[in-house]
């Protein structure tokens, strides 16, 4: 899965032009200095915009936001939640229905 950066518990993706990026690939797009400042939360980060003139947004680590999103940069495809996670296994029940599978559960 895609690695954590930054603010607690761990930045896994930017939240950009109507996408999820993880953070490598957000720097590309956006330049390090723009997502580092995001991902780091510093004074000012709300001053950087993403191409169609938005503030970027995070996705944290284990949050709900990162159930069944890969990054959206072609060619990588990275995951966005935990490799484990069931919402992978099963996105139709998150998607449609809010629910994560769980192996084993009831
Ligand atoms: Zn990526
Ligand atoms: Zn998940």
């Amino acid at each position: 899965m895609a690695e954590a950066y930054g603010l607690w518990p761990g930045v896994v993706a930017i939240a950009a032009d109507a996408n999820l990026f993880c953070v490598p690939c957000a720097e590309r797009l956006y330049g390090d200095e723009a997502i580092q400042a995001v991902v780091d939360a510093e004074p000012g980060w709300g001053k950087y915009q993403d191409h169609e003139g938005n503030p970027f947004g995070v996705v944290l680590r284990w949050s709900a936001d990162a159930h069944t999103q890969y990054c959206a940069a072609p060619g990588c495809g990275e995951r966005l939640c935990e490799d484990y996670c069931g919402c992978y296994q099963h996105p139709e029940l998150w998607q449609q229905h809010g629910i994560v599978w769980v192996e084993g559960g009831p």
